[in-house]
């Protein structure tokens, strides 16, 4: 299925231009949105930590193999940045990590842990770590800067979050552009029918990997990033705050869960336990939860497989008040029908203290074809608290209800996930993590923020750098 173009992200391009320069061999860039390269990078790196199986998290974390992994979290953006730059796209959605799964299944035997196999499978994870949190990152935490950062921009954002990300938590990784190009040619290939020189997806990964010593070299620059900071300064504050929705170490940890979904994919097929992965319910945050107009309002659904876009509607994921009675709410993914979750937008503001019913019917089905065997049951409530500061304190803003089918409580917050599939009403209220971290020893709350490559020297300013990037990004462009 051809995917239509639409322009959202330009890491590699836009790391470039972002600094102040436009070009004639760059003009044509479209508008970036959704994470940058750094932060995919995380992602996708950090994910490996919340992974249940200890065995498939052990494998994930097979150092030889972490560059395939890192590599597969730029892959769809590297489409943008490649002369042939028609993979960027639908490389981030359904169904090309279906058709992926299929061809590694056909052509190497189970459990894909070894020789060229491993290698596959770490660039598929960081592909779908790619697609996931950009669609986790606009529809959360891009759409709450819009609303909580007055001067956002939509066409820097993400980049503004890279030189964050990387100035705040020393994360500045720098690695080749490494991974199974041939056999990624012949998967697109057979994919789309395109015939492409895998010189071409290599010179796009370089060009990424290029952007992203940019950015690293560029975040040193203080007074260059405090200029960014003060566009964004919710997000600023917030974009590393493990309770705030759509942040980087909450998007870590749903990627833990996603993870073990594709691997069930791989190895025969999701399990019911993993169609809903997890959900985003609100609670008071910014005491504009209730208000139906604010994104603080919008409840959130992840699944182990894209769902069918027949199934993306009210019809499917249906809202009920304490007397049983449908409550009127958009249900969508955020890009249309490519976006892995749904999110559901009351019509009107929820009323506090009021426990609502969120039930998943029976029947849905994912775009592979997997159904929903039993009607999948959550309720949340508005509870009336204190405001929370969100300055970026010690104490962050509460992030609501995160629920995961089997999180039970979390030992990070003690508090409880109210999941409940029998349709009685748990307890409401509270927050945890996507992920359940019980059995997770690496997962305090606090994600480590340390190690992941080294810095770069500090440059004299973007202005340096500017030119000399733009020339590289010219000659990539024009040697591909
Ligand atoms: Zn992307």
């Amino acid at each position: 299925m051809r995917i239509p173009v639409r322009t959202r992200v330009t890491a590699p391009v836009i790391a470039v231009a972002v600094v102040a320069l436009t070009s004639a061999c760059l003009s044509s860039a479209p508008t970036a949105f959704a994470s940058s390269s750094h932060c995919h990078t995380f992602y996708a790196d950090e994910g490996r930590q919340y992974i249940e199986d200890p065995e498939l998290r052990a494998f994930t974390l097979t150092e030889e193999l972490e560059i395939y992994l890192l590599n597969g979290a730029f892959f769809p953006d590297s489409g943008y940045a490649a002369s042939d730059s028609r993979y960027g796209e639908w490389a981030h959605w359904e169904p090309f990590p279906m058709f992926y799964i299929d061809w590694i299944r056909a052509n190497f035997d189970a459990p894909y842990t070894e020789g060229e196999a491993a290698k596959h499978v770490m660039a598929l994870f960081g592909i779908v770590a790619h697609g996931m949190s950009d669609a986790v990152f606009d529809g959360m935490l891009m759409d709450r800067s819009r609303e909580h950062d007055p001067d956002h921009d939509n066409s820097q954002y993400d980049i503004n979050v890279d030189h964050f990300f990387v100035q705040d938590q020393n994360r500045n990784r720098q690695f080749g552009a490494v991974l199974p190009f041939e056999d990624l040619a012949e998967v697109i290939r057979l994919y789309q029918g395109w015939d492409i020189d895998p010189d071409v997806y290599k010179r796009g990964q370089e060009l990424v990997v290029t952007s992203m010593g940019f950015i690293g070299a560029s975040a040193q620059n203080e007074a260059g990033v405090n200029r960014m900071r003060r566009n964004y300064e919710w997000t600023s504050d917030n974009y590393f705050n493990a309770d705030v929705p759509g942040s980087l170490p909450y998007i870590a940890r749903l990627m833990g869960r996603y993870y073990q979904a594709v691997w069930e994919r791989l190895n025969g097929g999701l399990t019911q336990e993993s169609f809903v992965l997890g959900w985003y319910t609100p609670r008071g945050f910014f005491d504009r939860a209730t208000d139906h107009t604010s994104v603080e309002s919008r409840l959130g659904l992840w699944f182990g497989e894209s769902v069918a876009p027949a199934y993306r509607n009210s019809d499917w994921v249906v809202v009920t008040d304490e007397s049983g009675d449908v409550v009127s709410a958009n249900v969508r993914g955020i890009y249309g029908d490519e976006s892995y979750p749904l999110f559901v937008r009351p019509a009107q503001d929820w009323v506090r203290d009021h426990t609502y019913t969120v039930t998943v019917r029976a029947g849905m089905e994912t775009v592979d074809g997997t159904v929903l065997e039993d009607d999948f049951v959550f309720t949340f409530a508005i509870i009336d608290e204190e405001p929370t500061p969100v300055d970026g304190g010690d104490t962050g803003p509460d992030g609501g209800e995160v629920g995961t089918p089997d999180a039970g409580s979390s030992p990070d917050t003690g508090i409880d996930a109210g999941v409940d599939t029998d349709g009685d009403t748990p307890e409401v209220g509270g927050e945890t993590g996507v992920a359940d971290a019980s059995a997770n020893p690496t997962t305090d709350p606090e994600i480590r923020v340390s190690g992941g490559g080294c810095a770069t020297a500090r440059p004299a300013g973007p202005g340096v750098l500017a030119p000399l990037l733009l020339m590289i990004a010219c000659l990539f462009r024009s040697r591909a």
